[in-house]
């Protein structure tokens, strides 16, 4: 080394504060990473905590959707019969039913099908049980 040459540092004095840690600055950036890290971990583990309870909640609303519908089908069965004079015991039909439906030909939430059955009988879905 001739006079004048000065070993350059190893570190230039930005990167380091006087006591050796990282400047202030990138010690907030890993402390923000790491709180944002945390609190992830604490959405998912809240939201996979919360998924059992709302999957058999949706499935309860829709088997209540389901026999809402077969009421429907049960109370139009019961008109048609009455205005019909039709007997315990007798098939029916879609379409004769159909026209009793105000809002339309229901459908089962679950994609069941609906079993009509006779007069004097509850009709059924094939997807849910029996009421
Ligand atoms: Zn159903």
């Amino acid at each position: 080394m001739g006079a004048g040459e000065y070993a350059t540092p190893v570190e230039s004095r930005s990167d380091r504060d006087c006591d050796g840690s990282p400047p202030q600055s990138a010690r907030n950036t890993s402390r923000t990473i790491l709180l944002y890290g945390v609190l992830l971990g604490f959405l998912l583990l809240a939201f996979a905590m919360l998924l059992p309870c709302m999957v058999p909640a949706r499935s309860t609303a829709r088997a209540n959707a389901c026999r809402n519908n077969l009421r429907l089908i049960d109370g139009a069965k019961e008109k048609w019969a009455l205005e019909n004079k039709i007997e315990d015991g007798a098939p029916v039909s879609k379409p004769e039913l159909a026209k009793y439906m105000q809002s339309g030909w229901p459908s089962c939430p679950a994609g069941g099908s609906y079993i009509l059955g006779v007069i004097g009988a509850p009709a059924e879905c094939s997807f849910h049980d029996k009421r």
